[in-house]
């Protein structure tokens, strides 16, 4: 099967896996795991951060640097279409008493900092305490320019708010802007990465920040359920992904921009292409058959009338190019 569904579906390569079969472990509740140590002191080091922590998952991050930042009673402003709103099950609001204000993204993923502004509740009995600020970087896809994030930055300092970014693929908006991930992380008090998208991992998520805030997020994670214990083989896939597959995320841009314009030159029209998310038009009354004819030829996506493909490591240029020659036979046949 070719999956274009996500890059969450990329599979460990056997390097991967060698690495995991040989990584040194113990008990990580106990701090003795070395592997773990090792990623998470990776992991601080790349961020230009002064800690880090290991996550079973992208979701459970989020939460618990919400949690780490916020107290009951707080609220966070976000994105209408942000992950950690509206794709994490409310966990914010449902186990933290974190109220959530979400705003209306611009076109480019940011958050208008004159939206967030008159967002943030005055001190006032009858109000939350607005917190803190969460971005999203990619957000679909787009990459928040750097002039942004550091006007984003001013402006929290200025409102004293806490901004965190959930960079669940913040190594793609590294290779888009061809910078360094300190280079975008000196703009946040805390980022979330995820190692199960892009780089390819089968599990594994980080949150980084600065002492403090990851000696409480250490808590939470206990408390949350995600103390584990022989991490180690789970964190050599991803010492063995922010080794091997950070620049290579290059590819999967170009795939996502070649796919496009062989799309387009089929006659499908493109809604948005940037880093390795490519956003088609499908025709209302194509939806349905298009995804069961992609599917009988061995392609799975996720068909809509905005219809996602989302380039990775599991599909070269070779795959795409059968995923070109299937549309094309299906527009044929109709
Ligand atoms: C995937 C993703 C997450 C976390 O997802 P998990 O599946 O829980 O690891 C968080 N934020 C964004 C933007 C994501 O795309």
């Amino acid at each position: 099967m070719i999956d274009l569904r996500s890059d969450t579906v990329t599979r460990p390569s056997a390097a991967m896996l060698s690495a995991m079969m040989s990584a040194e472990t113990g008990d990580d509740v106990y701090r003795d795991d070395p592997t773990v140590n090792a990623l998470e002191a990776e992991a601080a080091r790349l961020s230009g951060k002064a800690a880090a922590l290991f996550f079973p998952t992208g979701t459970q991050a989020n939460l618990v640097a919400l949690l780490s930042h916020c107290e009951r009673g707080d609220e966070y402003i976000v994105g209408q279409q942000a992950h950690n709103y509206k794709y994490e099950a409310g966990g914010a609001a449902v186990l933290g008493s974190i109220q959530p204000q979400p705003v209306l993204a611009a076109e480019d993923g940011t958050l208008p900092l004159d939206v967030v502004a008159a967002a943030i509740k005055p001190d006032d009995i009858h109000f939350a305490r607005t917190r803190l600020l969460s971005l999203e970087n990619t957000h679909h896809g787009r990459v928040l320019p750097l002039d942004y994030l550091e006007q984003a930055w001013a402006f929290t300092r200025q409102h004293q708010l806490a901004l965190h970014i959930d960079g669940a693929r913040i190594f793609n908006a590294v290779v888009a802007q061809q910078t360094t991930l300190a280079a975008i992380a000196r703009y946040c008090d805390s980022l979330t990465i995820c190692l199960s998208k892009g780089l390819g991992t089968p599990v594994g998520s980080l949150l980084c920040g600065d002492t403090a805030l990851i000696a409480r997020a250490r808590r939470w994670r206990k408390m949350t359920g995600g103390g584990m214990r022989q991490a180690g083989i789970l964190a050599a896939a991803g010492l063995y992904a922010l080794e091997h597959n950070v620049a290579r995320l290059q590819e999967d841009h170009d795939n996502a921009a070649w796919l496009g314009a062989q799309l387009q030159a089929l006659g499908v029209s493109i809604i948005d292409q940037q880093t390795n998310m490519l956003f088609v038009a499908v025709p209302e009354d194509q939806v349905t058959a298009l995804g069961e004819w992609m599917k009988a030829h061995g392609v799975l996506i996720s068909v809509g009338p905005r219809t996602r493909l989302v380039t990775h490591l599991d599909a070269d240029r070779a795959a795409l190019a059968q995923v070109v020659a299937h549309w094309k036979a299906f527009l044929q046949q109709r």
